[in-house]
């Protein structure tokens, strides 16, 4: 039998038409939509990709987003006071800094300058350290999304053995902290575990799947659980073709449910900077 894919524009659409009626209601209440900025230094590619994406959606659920481009040889001491000023205004609600930044800039220093109810994507060490306890209602982006599509299989999590490829600041190591508030039991594997010739063993117990790595079905689907859920955040671009880190057709033939590449994470992933944006702004206005 073949995986059921977990299609993400459709889940994409369906959290899209709640955040329309969030913003609706809330420029009913305050006349005005929640604004975010996001910083990107260096007009490179990447960042206007993602950015691109990013105006599309906000437009479609009616937030106001502005793509802030500085030059690639800014100071960090200058992109600071940058960040420092968008803090400062009240027009603004939530903000980012896109990755990569350029080498002279320390990403960490300049995210901890977010101030902690405008950190949109949940990067600055308070809200890192809040996540952890539980505790924020601003989840980093891809980690929501990964989540979204898990609950939308609705197998339960409790006490499933879900293993994560990848410890990333942004995804593995989030991630497993959401999942192990759900009880689910947690493996997280790394570069280590695959040079300890150990990666197909944690994979194949997996009732849960989720691997963000960046390295070209670097997971045979022969290795796959039957049944399991996989969830493939992966995004490599190999010739003209846009893969996953986990072999898709073999993987179809053992998954329950699978994220396609592309199509399935990613646009969940734009669309929870959206929700995160409209969860800043309720924090502010003193809603929650
Ligand atoms: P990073 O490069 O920051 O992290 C990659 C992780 O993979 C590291 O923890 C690394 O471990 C681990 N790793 C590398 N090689 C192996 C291996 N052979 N076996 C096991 N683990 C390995 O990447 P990101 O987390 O930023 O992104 C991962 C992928 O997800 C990329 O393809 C990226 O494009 C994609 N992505 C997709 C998003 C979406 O919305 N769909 C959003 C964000 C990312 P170690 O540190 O020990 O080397």
């Amino acid at each position: 039998m073949s995986a059921q894919l977990l299609d993400g524009k459709v889940l994409a659409g369906k959290i899209k038409e709640k955040l329309k009626m969030q913003i609706s209601e809330i420029l009913k209440e305050k006349r005005r939509v929640p604004r975010v900025i996001n910083i990107a230094v260096g007009d490179h590619h990447s960042a206007c990709a993602y950015a691109n994406a990013q105006i599309r959606v906000a437009e479609e659920i009616g937030i106001d987003y502005k793509l802030d481009v500085l030059p690639a040889d800014i100071p960090q001491g200058k992109l600071i006071d940058h960040v420092r000023k968008l803090n400062l205004d009240p027009g603004v609600n939530g903000i980012m800094v896109h990755k990569p930044v350029p080498a002279h800039i320390d990403h960490h220093a300049v995210a901890n300058q977010i101030d902690v109810i405008k950190d949109l994507e949940g990067v600055n060490v308070v809200n890192i350290g809040k996540m952890m306890l539980g505790k924020t209602s601003i989840i980093p982006c891809t980690p929501a999304a990964v989540m979204a599509h898990i609950d939308s299989t609705g197998v339960p999590l409790r006490g499933k053995e879900v293993v994560i490829v990848g410890h990333s600041e942004i995804v593995g190591k989030p991630l497993s902290l959401l999942l192990l508030q759900r009880m689910a039991t947690v493996t997280v594997c790394h570069l280590a575990t695959s040079e300890a010739g150990k990666l197909i063993d944690h994979v194949s117990r997996a009732d849960v799947l989720v691997v963000a790595v960046g390295k070209p079905e670097l997971i045979k689907g022969q290795w796959i659980k039957k049944d399991a859920i996989v969830i493939d955040v992966g995004i490599n671009q190999v010739g003209s073709r846009i893969v996953g880190d986990v072999e898709f057709y073999a993987a179809q033939e053992k998954a329950a449910y699978l994220t396609p590449v592309p199509g399935g994470v990613g646009p969940v992933t734009v669309v929870m900077l959206m929700k995160n944006a409209i969860e800043a702004f309720s924090s502010q206005m003193g809603q929650r």
